[in-house]
């Protein structure tokens, strides 16, 4: 017997039609032999409903309050969903979070889950109940209620799921399906590019980053948890009974295709804090000032420096630039430092598994965008995917144009196997594997940075002074690619009206890759300046939400500090934050980033 997880979102049970609907596949499930929990969101526009009640009493609602308010809208949901199974025929039982033993903290409108007890449930799923489970909501230690944030449901239905599966579940695996009102995972919007396809599958690497760059099918803490807890899951429409999109742990064939999806943030501001001293802690300060106020920091483009002032580059959502620049002006002020920012600009991105595997990727994108004259403000690239931030008025046309270089509009060359969850263990063993879910169960929610790796066989091309205008980017990539050198990690940063690039190469190939810049630089852009570092060494933080949990990167960068080393270049995505230091330091960086995440030394 296995156990099914099934979501049903807001728009799957606006209407008495559309809960019968949903109760006929909760019932299918079960006489398919399953277990089957269901969580369920509060009706259509309910929660707005109910945040609008509340400004019209106060503009600011107590968080207590607020959340004792927003909870019902899912205990309409559960209830009316009951009936229904009921009514045909099936045993079903409703349960609040509080009733059904989620437990999370005590940050109210946003708490993270402590922990579940799952006795009451399983009683219920072996009674043969469906159990129906109020999205969204818990309780913290003093029996308050909470809610976890707008969207949460699609983290509760994983997090059960997951609990479920580890404490041992039925012998045939457990399985999640988050039923929405789009039938899968596109390669991109179509609402924006009608001819983006669904996939059939994504790895949970692929699908984290696609959503922290603005595909926001689900919630991305559910796709943590999913990751985390190994829980396999599928996107799939409540309108229909066609297969949906999996979520599932990377397979070989997703290797095949360089790139799987693209996505556009259209409003994010760029903010430069130029000649900041390159001195240890200076990254600390800006991103700790940063996260204390809760802002996301997106891309962070941090190149060498010249006569020992670095300039720093990184963009915030579009609405964060006021509050940003204000707590960044005291900082700058103090350093000596000046900032500059840009409003208008969006950010396209390519994701994709096989960029592990596949070169030429980020020369391909440039030269799609430099071919219809699209200037690239900034360049960030990470282990899965690679940014480029252009201005506003460029964004759409730059995200179908990317979209189309890669083929992402073709149905895939490989055609993935037919996917069955339960055939695709994690190959972890399983006595390792115990121990580390106990270790995150007590936890669930805690950041989970798994690694620290580093890198010393990397050096590192710098051009200063490169005219910021189209073209000249995909002309280095261009040249370096014809050469046959492969290049890992890219940073654009801007610069007083100038781009500076830089990028790292195989350290055998270092020679030869400044040769080659040098010769293209003297035609293309005699003025720039290349140079190159071999003394450095990149340090990966590798593990899950290490963008969107805004303490990781302060985590890192204070550790730093505290231990003097300086950060030369910095990368992050939502899957890993590279810092680029002295390599007679890395040993040092990796002892003290080991211990600041509590991770055993490497035998
Ligand atoms: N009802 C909540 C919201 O709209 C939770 C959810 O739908 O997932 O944010
Ligand atoms: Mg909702």
């Amino acid at each position: 017997m296995g156990l099914v997880v099934q979501k049903f979102g807001g728009t799957s049970v606006a209407t008495a039609e559309r809960i019968k609907a949903a109760a006929r596949k909760a019932i299918r499930a079960l006489q398919a032999g399953n277990q089957v929990l269901v969580v369920v969101s509060a009706r259509g526009d309910t929660t707005d409903d109910l945040i609008e009640m509340a400004r019209e009493i106060t503009d600011n609602p107590p968080a207590r309050e607020m959340d004792m308010l927003l909870s019902t809208g899912e205990q309409i949901s559960i209830a009316l969903l009951a009936m229904a199974i009921q009514s045909m025929g099936a045993m079903a039982i409703s349960y609040t979070g509080a009733q059904v033993g989620i437990v999370t903290d005590s940050s109210h409108t946003k708490a993270r889950i402590r922990s579940i007890h799952s006795a009451k449930m399983r009683q219920s799923l072996d009674e043969g109940k469906i159990v129906i489970v109020a999205g969204f909501q818990g309780t913290d230690d003093e029996g308050n209620i909470t809610t976890l944030g707008r969207g949460g449901s699609d983290t509760t239905a994983v997090a059960l799921a997951a609990v479920l599966k580890q404490e041992g579940g039925p012998d045939k695996g457990v399985q999640c399906e988050i039923y929405t009102d789009v039938d899968g995972i596109y390669t991109t919007d179509p609402r924006l590019v009608p001819e983006a396809r669904k996939m059939e599958a994504i790895s949970y690497d692929e699908m984290l980053e696609l959503a922290s760059v603005g595909a926001g099918v689900m919630h991305s803490r559910s796709i943590e948890f999913a990751k985390k807890f190994d829980v396999p899951l599928m996107v799939r429409s409540s309108f229909s009974d066609a297969e949906g999109t999996w979520i599932i742990p990377e397979q070989s064939w997703m290797t095949q295709n360089p790139v799987c999806g693209a996505a556009i943030i259209k409003d994010e501001a760029r903010i430069a804090v130029e000649d900041v001293p390159d001195t240890p802690g200076i990254s600390h300060r800006i991103f700790t000032a940063i996260a204390a106020q809760a802002i996301v920091v997106d891309m962070i483009a941090q190149n060498p420096s010249t006569k020992g002032r670095a300039s720093i580059g990184f963009t915030v959502p579009a609405g964060d630039l006021k509050k940003t620049l204000a707590l960044l002006d005291p900082i700058a002020r103090e350093m000596g430092a000046r900032v500059e920012h840009d409003g208008q600009v969006s950010k396209v991105s390519l994701v994709g598994a096989g960029m592990r595997v596949h070169t030429g990727v980020a020369e391909r994108m440039f030269a799609a965008l430099s071919r219809e004259k699209i200037n690239l403000r900034m360049i960030t690239t990470g282990d899965i995917k690679i940014s480029v931030l252009v201005d506003k008025q460029d964004g759409l046309r730059a995200l179908r144009l990317v979209h189309h270089a890669f083929d992402l509009d073709k149905r895939a060359v490989t055609v993935p196997p037919k996917i069955i969850p339960d055939q695709n263990p994690n190959p972890l063993s399983c006595e390792k594997k115990a121990t580390l879910l106990t270790q995150r169960l007590a936890n669930m929610e805690g950041i989970m940075v798994s690694d620290i790796e580093h890198q010393t066989d990397q050096g590192r091309v710098a051009i200063y002074g490169l005219p910021d205008a189209p073209g000249f980017c995909s002309q280095v990539f261009e040249a370096v690619a014809a050469a046959g050198i492969v290049v890992d990690m890219i940073v654009q940063n801007h610069s007083r009206g100038f781009a500076d690039l830089s990028f790292s190469v195989p350290l055998s190939e270092l020679e030869r890759a400044k040769s080659v810049t040098n010769s293209l630089m003297a035609k293309i852009a005699p003025d720039c300046r290349v140079e190159s570092e071999n003394g450095l060494a990149t340090i990966h933080v590798i593990g899950v939400g290490m963008r969107s949990h805004t303490g990781v990167a302060s985590a890192v960068f204070g550790a730093l500090a505290r231990n003097s080393i300086n950060i030369l270049m910095i990368n992050n995505s939502e899957i890993r934050l590279s810092v680029v230091v002295d390599r007679a330091k890395v040993q040092e960086a990796g002892r003290c980033l080991r211990e600041e995440f509590g991770l055993v030394s490497p035998a």
